[in-house]
Formats: C-alpha cells, sequence, structure tokens
C-alpha cells in the first residue's frame, strides 16, 4: 500500500487536520476536523479521494468543530472516537469544565479501540490510548506513520491542565506507546509540523 498524507491547518489555533490516503484504491480518512474544514473539503476534491470515515485523536473543540462540515460534504460516514469520549460527539456534551458545549449528537459514531485495528475502506490503522491531554485521546498508527493529536508534539507534549486532564498518565501513555516505536517512525501531531519518534526521544525536552 502506497500512503499518501497531507495536512490542513486552520489559522486560529493552527490545529492539523489530515487527508490519510491509500493512494493505489483512492480510498481514505480524515483525522480530526479543524475549525477551516473547506481547505479539506478542497484537498479532498483535488485528490479525487474517497473519504469513508473521520477519526478523532480526541474531541477538543479545535479538532472537532469541522465535523458538520465535512459530514455535509463527504455524506453520511462514521466518525469514530474512543469511548471515554464518545458522549462528547455522540450527545454533543461539552468534553471540558472549561468551555462550553461543542457540537449538535451525531449519529453514526463508531469506537477506536486501545490495541485494536480500525479500517476504513483499504486502510487499517492501529490504536494506541494516548490519555492525559484528554481522557479518550489516542494515537493512530498506519505503516510507518502516527498520528499523535495533542499528546506528542515536536519539542513539546500537551496540556495538561484541564480539570480532566493527567499529566502523569500523559507522560507513562508517550512513554509507553509512543517512545517504543522505531527512530525513524514518523509523528504528525495536532500541532505543528511532522517529527520523528528518535528526534522527539532524543531532543524533546519533556521527555528527556
Ligand atoms: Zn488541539
Amino acid at each position: 500500500m502506497r500512503v499518501r498524507i497531507e495536512a490542513t491547518a486552520d489559522r486560529q489555533f493552527g490545529t492539523n487536520s489530515y487527508l490519510v490516503e491509500d493512494e493505489d484504491t483512492k480510498d481514505a480518512v480524515v483525522i480530526d476536523a479543524n475549525l477551516e474544514p473547506h481547505l479539506m473539503i478542497e484537498l479532498v476534491r483535488d485528490r479525487q479521494a474517497e473519504v469513508k470515515a473521520i477519526l478523532l485523536t480526541h474531541t477538543d473543540i479545535d479538532h472537532v468543530a469541522g465535523l458538520p462540515a465535512l459530514l455535509a460534504a463527504f455524506g453520511r460516514i462514521p466518525v469514530a472516537v474512543h469511548d471515554a469520549e464518545r458522549e462528547f460527539v455522540a450527545e454533543g456534551k461539552p468534553m471540558r469544565r472549561e468551555f462550553g458545549a461543542s457540537l449538535d449528537a451525531m449519529e453514526n459514531v463508531e469506537s477506536l479501540v486501545e490495541g485494536e485495528t480500525y479500517r476504513a475502506g483499504s486502510l487499517a490503522f492501529e490504536v494506541m490510548h494516548t490519555p492525559g491531554h484528554s481522557p479518550g485521546g489516542v494515537s493512530l498508527k498506519i505503516g510507518d506513520n502516527i498520528f499523535t493529536g495533542d499528546a506528542l508534539f515536536a519539542g513539546s507534549i500537551g496540556r495538561s491542565d484541564f480539570a480532566n486532564s493527567n499529566g502523569k498518565a500523559l507522560l507513562e501513555g508517550i512513554r509507553a506507546k509512543l517512545l517504543s516505536q522505531p527512530d525513524e517512525h514518523v509523528v504528525y501531531s495536532g500541532h505543528g509540523p511532522a517529527t520523528t519518534i528518535g528526534r522527539e526521544r532524543r531532543t524533546n525536552p519533556f521527555l528527556t
């Protein structure tokens, strides 16, 4: 399989949405739904990709706000999220005590389960639960590529100062599940540029 990855970022929070595409079949998923969904919709049209599902690394507003527009454009495809944050998508409850409600309730919500494979068309993602920034944070691995949401960034890690954050769990998950991956694996974060596991293991000031 030849996997092609392209990011769009919104201007307000610099939140990345990723189009992950199997170049042979054109099957694709979108990972996270940032505040400027039109950028992703244009990208999908340019690529003539067939989006099979939307996968969420977590449900902070800047990662889910674009969902209604993406679903309107791509049809009633599944939205996949970890069960610990399911109600924020399926029932539209607010994920953070600090902020208001983010979304209307959605149908067709599927589960991203630790240790299991999530399949969408010809694509298959290994699901790793990496909580701590938020309770249902996940990292998603396909081939040599890992989407880490707001757990791990190039040179930084996610905030853990929210009421439902857990800084210890965040560090433990990053160490056990991400830094244990091969050096050359590419890290695609929720914000900012891509990096590699090896570079973060050696130079990330929060982890060294
Ligand atoms: Zn974020």
